[in-house]
């Protein structure tokens, strides 16, 4: 592999930016070596800054559900950026985004634009604060949901990967507030919630836990917990930043058929353009300023470019067929890995949902947190390093999940085959 310019570039990054990054698990701490500088991406390739080619599962983390640089995308926001890049005022296009979100996530009928997911769950937590007058939330060891101070209390992904799942500078008071329980387990939620039900604002989930490797929702959990919070009249806050039109055109919310009373959405909505959203219903959302007191805004909240990457990407996944396809091709790719892995003698469970998977070096099945801990993390990295050298750039720690785009056809993933069979026999 050729790594000079990507060298060069880290060296200097490194002088001017915190650790060269600027975001933690781009750092290839979790696998080891330095991170390589892309320079351009289509379809679902990218291109490193030496000119080599890599099969993309990462899809800037999950934004790019219709892989880079989609022509039809590229064009919208060409087609607006020319009329003015921001006007901090009204637009056409933020009333039909709230619309098309209305009309495809079953539990929202209004929707309020932010720049990012963590401002949405930001702002999804402060409402339900303001709706239930009660201050404490609920949420999974394992979760990530952005990094404001309530919610970077054993958190995961970048956390995760770099051991600071609780970070410094979060003060007491407020992660007091946020109890923490292991994903998947009914009976500690419904423990929790006899105790103090009638003091907790929310509960916070991700539906399918994509930040702790890809951990999906086990049989009843997610219908449990809106039963509990039936019960004690706290608020369910679905995060599908993540799942949010990746698993389904509606969500993990259509997919399980549960309803959220928030969700907060992030990623594909922009379309690859900073982009977050957090809905619910009417009833709900009018407690936002200006209509309600709960306060939440942004400059740059509803960006036109923004919009249209969004807009065209939500248009796009809703051709027939879209997420079969990509559920289809998922399951190739992840059935594949799973018969390689078998097939050598490597122990090795293989979760996976429409689009989005996780790979765990390890003989038990991984339904939280302690199970995703469990498995060997340095056989990932030399996993990660034997595909990178073969043109596949998986995400570089154990504790991300994958994601396909609509551009891994089975030509793609029949070439990601062959190197992930090659690098197993390296294991
Ligand atoms: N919630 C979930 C489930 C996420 O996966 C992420 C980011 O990975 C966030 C919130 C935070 O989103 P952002 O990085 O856009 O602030």
């Amino acid at each position: 592999m050729k790594t000079v310019h990507s060298a060069e570039l880290f060296s200097t990054a490194q002088e001017v930016i915190p650790g060269g990054v600027n975001s933690p698990v781009r750092a290839f701490r979790g696998v080891g070596g330095d991170p390589l500088f892309m320079d351009h991406a289509q379809g679902p390739y990218l291109w490193d800054v030496d000119g080599q080619r890599y099969i993309d599962y990462v899809g800037s983390w999950g934004p790019m559900i219709h892989g880079h640089a989609h022509p039809e995308i590229l064009e919208a926001v060409a087609e607006v950026a020319r009329r003015g890049l921001s006007f901090g005022a009204p637009t056409a296009i933020e009333v039909r985004m709230a619309q098309m979100v209305c009309d495809l996530v079953p539990s929202i009928e209004m929707v309020r634009m932010t720049c990012s997911g963590t401002e949405a769950v930001m702002s999804a937590v402060r409402l339900a604060r303001g709706v239930t007058r009660r201050d404490k939330i609920v949420k999974f060891e394992g979760n990530y949901h952005g990094h404001s101070d309530s919610l970077l209390v054993k958190a995961g992904s970048g956390a995760l990967t770099l051991g600071q799942p609780s970070s410094a500078g979060v003060p007491e008071e407020l992660s007091r507030d946020t109890l923490v329980l292991p994903y998947n387990d009914l009976a500690a939620v419904t423990e929790i919630l006899e105790q103090w039900g009638f003091d907790i604002a929310a509960i916070i989930v991700e539906p399918i836990a994509g930040n702790m490797g890809c951990v999906p929702p086990a049989e009843g959990f997610l219908e449990g917990l809106r039963a509990l919070c039936d019960r004690f009249g706290s608020l369910l806050i679905f995060d599908e930043v993540m799942t949010g039109f990746r698993v389904a055109a509606g969500g993990a919310q259509a997919l399980y058929g549960v309803r959220p009373d928030i969700t907060t959405l992030g990623k594909i909505i922009g379309g690859g353009l900073p982009v977050g959203a957090l809905g619910g219903s009417r009833a709900i959302l009018d407690q936002l300023a200006p209509n309600g007191p709960v306060y939440q805004a942004g400059t740059l909240a509803g960006n036109p470019l923004a919009m249209a990457a969004g807009l065209k990407t939500l248009e796009l996944l809703q051709q027939p067929g879209f997420h079969a396809r990509l559920a289809t091709n998922t399951e190739v790719l992840c059935s594949g890995l799973k018969a390689q892995a078998a097939q050598k003698g490597i122990a090795l469970e293989v979760n996976a949902v429409p689009g989005m998977f996780g790979i765990f070096f390890s003989d038990r099945p991984v339904r939280n947190f302690q199970d995703v801990m469990a498995a060997d993390t340095e056989r990932y990295a030399r996993f990660f390093h034997a595909l990178l050298g073969q043109g596949v750039y998986l995400a570089p720690s154990a504790f991300e999940a994958g994601f396909l785009s609509a551009a891994h056809d089975e030509t793609v993933i029949a070439r990601t085959l062959e190197a992930t069979e090659k690098a197993f026999a390296t294991l």
